[in-house]
């Protein structure tokens, strides 16, 4: 069996209709684990229009109530990390170590963020007025859910990347309808059962399997706001598609992320960053090292200490606990790798490790590799590679090394590797991107507080903490007059004189030096009697 992965052709049922299915197939062994119908068009419309009347109901709920299903799946989730981590394992192929830790254990602590903050954070919060005007006014912002929020998901990331996403829109009062990656429904199904479990409503929510098409049915329904996570071209397909309805849109787009070693820093350190940087989940993370620039000083120590590093790693399946690095995701994701690589060379890079496919594993396994004295005209280091490839540069001086990082259509995160944080702080201020961490790689999509999501072609808002859940409400401004008896000052009654009462008004406020506003102040008083109430 082939483990190239694509939605399986259309399969005929009767002589009318034709169910588009998606599988979901091991990469690492090629086993089709289950062929599953794609939700087809009306099926879509039909759950949006479900969760779209059982919504309000939920909402209603006191937010406490929602935080008691929240905890109820953390435990579910707990008890079940074995078997979840195992399922990742075998339909993304990631080391069964990175699922526990780079899935599991993100939505689990993701659930105790959560739980913590959603009750403060849909609390109305004073806005308290500094203008004199409107100092008799009481204002606040409320925090509403949207509605339905329509989630579209990657595959790399197939429980954390939609559950975050989901747990932030239900405890805000939303419903979700999630249309994960074909290539890993499984493990989406089995989120909504944990949810279910735990006592989260069907209407509430529901996954709907399927492909592209299936998606941009998603798109057309009537829910209030598309969350979207996957590539850059795609992304580019759904923004066009959202503002022609002006329907909300969260994109978390591809990466293209720099790491800098500067001449003071942990060779050794550095180095370890690198490779699990550039090879974790077999480099197809959406944060991983896609580029490094190395001070000339450390440059030949660096490429020695990575090139023996990544040579030590071993690849296979991801269920043994010996290997990893496990396979790509499919051969296309491979191929697109393999040209990079090829293009690389051709244009001068040197291959110190790795460079190849390793077919006798399987048809979906790339070697780790590292790339010596690649220059920006490369492919590899203009394009997302989303494989094990580490790509090093040097550079000579710090002013080049940011113009080196920063020269990317992409902004997802960076790095910075320093023994001195303070002068790794400043350079961290002047890339270009969402994140930008100073002596670590990837983890921040861990810390449950910090907001995740890029600029420039990386995308477009944030999820995760705080920030993660401001995306899923909307926000109204309640102002309350604390004089409901009085008229206001600036309604009609216009003419001279209250012209320059407003004249004096201003000065009062705003007028340079103290006589000048006090004179204004003075004058001012008189308004009310100057003005036809
Ligand atoms: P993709 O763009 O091919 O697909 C993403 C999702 O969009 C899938 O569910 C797919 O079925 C759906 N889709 C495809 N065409 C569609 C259409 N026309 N309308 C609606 N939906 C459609 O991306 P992928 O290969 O699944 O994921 C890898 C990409 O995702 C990489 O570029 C990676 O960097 C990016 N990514 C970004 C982040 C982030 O947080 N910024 C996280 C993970 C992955």
């Amino acid at each position: 069996m082939s483990s190239t992965r694509t939605s399986i052709a259309p399969m005929a049922t009767d002589l009318q209709v034709a169910v588009r299915k998606v599988a979901s197939i091991n990469p690492a062994t090629g086993d089709v684990l289950r062929e599953i119908d794609c939700a087809a068009d009306a099926q879509v419309q039909q759950a949006v229009a479900r969760a779209r009347s059982a919504q309000r109901q939920w909402a209603a709920r006191d937010v406490g109530a929602r935080i008691e299903i929240l905890k109820q799946f953390q435990r579910t989730l707990q008890d079940m990390k074995t078997e979840v981590a195992r399922l990742i394992t075998r339909e993304a192929g990631k080391p069964y170590v990175e699922a526990l830790l780079t899935e599991v254990l993100v939505v689990l602590d993701a659930t105790r963020f959560l739980v913590e903050n959603a009750r403060s954070f849909l609390r109305d919060q004073p806005i308290p007025h500094g203008s004199l005007a409107m100092k008799t006014k009481a204002g606040r912002l409320v925090r509403e859910p949207r509605g339905v929020i329509g989630i579209i998901s990657p595959w790399n990331y197939p429980l954390s990347i939609p559950a975050v996403e989901t747990l932030a829109a239900l405890v805000t009062g939303n419903a979700v309808v999630l249309k994960p990656s074909e290539f890993t429904s499984l493990i989406a199904l089995e989120f909504e059962s944990m949810l279910r479990a735990a006592g989260v409503p069907e209407a509430i929510f529901q996954v709907l399997p399927g492909d592209g098409a299936t998606g941009a049915a998603l798109l057309e329904s009537e829910i209030n706001k598309l969350v979207f996570t996957g590539s850059v071209p795609t992304g580019k397909r759904i923004a066009q598609a959202c503002a022609k309805r002006l329907l909300p849109v969260l994109l978390e787009l591809g990466g293209k992320d720099p790491m800098l070693v500067l001449d003071d820093a942990d060779l050794n350190v550095a180095s370890s960053a690198a490779v699990w940087g550039a090879f974790v989940n077999a480099g197809q993370a959406c944060l991983s090292v896609e580029r490094c620039y190395v001070h000339r000083s450390l440059y030949p120590r660096f490429l020695e200490a990575c090139t023996t590093k990544a040579r030590k790693l071993r690849v296979g399946n991801g269920l043994d606990s010996e290997i990893d690095i496990g396979p790509m995701i499919h051969e296309r994701q491979l191929r697109i790798v393999e040209s990079q690589v090829e293009d690389a060379k051709a244009m001068g890079a040197r291959v110190l490790t790795g460079g190849t496919p390793l077919p006798e594993l399987g048809p979906n396994f790339y070697a780790p590799t590292v790339l010596a004295d690649v220059t920006p005209q490369m492919q590899i280091i203009q394009q997302e590679t989303f494989g094990p490839v580490l790509p090093i540069a040097p550079f000579d001086t710090d002013a080049q090394a940011i113009q080196l990082a920063n020269d990317s259509e992409f902004g997802l995160a960076a790095s910075v590797f320093t023994r001195n944080t303070p002068r790794g702080e400043a350079i961290a201020r002047k890339l270009a991107a969402g994140t930008v961490m100073v002596n670590d790689v990837i983890s921040c999509f861990g810390i449950s507080e910090a907001p995740h999501g890029g600029i420039k072609a990386s995308g477009i808002g944030r999820a995760h903490g705080r920030q993660g859940m401001e995306e899923m409400v909307r926000l109204k401004y309640l102002d309350v007059d604390r004089m409901p008896r009085t008229k206001k000052l600036w309604w009609y009654g216009y003419g001279e004189s209250f012209a320059r009462h407003m004249e004096a008004f201003v000065d009062f406020q705003f007028a340079r030096g103290m006589g000048r506003r006090i004179k204004g102040g003075l004058q001012s008083v008189g308004v009310v009697g100057g003005k036809k109430l």
